[in-house]
């Protein structure tokens, strides 16, 4: 890892955003979802300071991440959400995280794992409730209710699905998808399941979504300050206001002059059109500044934004700096992504330059650069 990039994280964002979250979800219980290295952000550091705010679960993707947050000495329940096969139910059973049951084809030889390590395991059901990704579907949600009331050591201790466009506030689909949810579980209650916890809101079911939060919400992005759809809850007067969490900067490294008529690195694509000031960075795309982003992002030198020029290369990226007003000098801090002095560059900006979303770039640049928690 390039020791002059550094990844910077805000304790004082994520508690804000989790609060924020809080009340949003009034009387629901919440699940933080630190999977992908906290969404970039260091999933045990996240998991940390969530379970101090009063976090009442965690999610992760795979038993791995599982292990590590037990060692890390996490206590609340950890769900995993992906990757509960057969390989991995004693690691699951004996770090006594939950699984998330897909497939009923994985029960058998959970119940036979559970006994063998002499514990009851309580498991959730995924239910497909529209998503159509993964999940145990309406149709069979009964009887893979009865299947786990007739194996030994396995408990049900809650149903959840997924939304696959809450993050759309227009669209019809989140009230499809909650009613579809709750119509199959609503004769819970009839199979001994009225205890049992449901849970089906990530950020955008947590905020756009009324009747979404039930027992538990699960959201991840949110807790890292971004909203799911990209909105800019400034410009948007999106209420409540999060702060996004993630800084990455880096450090100038030279300035040269060039004259007008100068083309710069690979494939020339930017020649300067007249006598410029360019300042060298050590970031490319080994660091996640994708090549996409070149001639097009944007940073933030002295608090003032200035134009990426020319081809990203593996360890390099050119800034032209001769609007700035003001001379830079090697060592100076550059950011890259959040802000400096009045400016802000928010990985939504950053990800409609690469044409995705916020929580790629999050994962990207978090999860390929040194990070420290300030
Ligand atoms: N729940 C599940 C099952 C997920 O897979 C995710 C994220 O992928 C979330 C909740 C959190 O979603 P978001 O980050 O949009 O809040």
């Amino acid at each position: 890892m390039n020791t002059f990039n550094q990844i910077k994280i805000s304790r004082s964002a994520l508690v804000h955003n989790y609060h924020i979250c809080r009340q949003a979800a009034g009387g629901a219980a919440i699940m933080p979802l630190v999977k992908a290295d906290g969404y970039g952000h260091g999933m045990i550091d996240c998991a940390r300071i969530f379970a101090e705010q009063g976090a009442a679960a965690f999610g992760v993707a795979e038993a791995r991440e599982g292990v590590l947050l037990r060692a890390a000495g996490i206590t609340q329940p950890i769900l995993v959400l992906v990757g509960v096969i057969s390989d991995t139910l004693r690691t699951i059973v004996e770090a006594g995280l939950t699984p998330v049951v897909t497939d009923a084809a994985v029960l058998p030889e959970l119940s036979r794992v559970a006994g063998a390590c002499r514990t009851e395991v309580g498991l959730h059901i995924k239910l497909d409730a529209g998503m159509g990704r993964q999940g145990v579907l309406p149709a069979e949600f009964i009887d893979t209710v009865q299947a786990i009331r007739r194996l030994p050591h396995l408990r049900i201790d809650g149903i959840m699905a997924h939304f696959p466009m809450s993050d759309d506030r227009q669209s019809d689909n989140t009230v499809l998808v909650l009613d579809m949810f709750l119509k199959t579980t609503g004769s819970s209650a009839d199979y001994g399941l009225d205890r049992c916890c449901l849970h089906l809101a990530n950020s955008g079911g947590l905020f756009y979504v009324a009747g979404a939060r039930l027992d538990m919400v699960r959201p991840g992005i949110a807790l890292y300050g971004y909203y799911p759809d990209g909105a800019d809850g400034r410009k948007n007067a999106v209420s409540p206001l999060l702060q996004p969490a993630m800084r990455f900067v880096t450090r100038i490294i030279q300035v040269r002059t060039l004259e007008a008529g100068r083309s710069l690195g690979y494939s020339h694509l930017f020649t300067t059109t007249r006598p410029s000031r360019i300042a060298v960075l050590p970031v490319g795309y080994e660091d996640g500044y994708l090549r996409v982003l070149s001639n097009r992002a944007q940073v933030l030198i002295h608090g003032q934004r200035v134009p990426v020029v020319g081809r990203i290369s593996m360890n390099l990226t050119l800034v032209d700096v001769t609007d700035l007003g003001r001379e830079v000098h090697p060592g100076e801090e550059v950011v890259l992504l959040g802000s400096q002095g009045e400016e802000e560059i928010t990985a939504d900006e950053i990800a409609d330059w690469m044409q995705t979303i916020s929580y790629e770039v999050l994962c990207l640049f978090g999860n390929l650069n040194a990070r420290t928690m300030v």
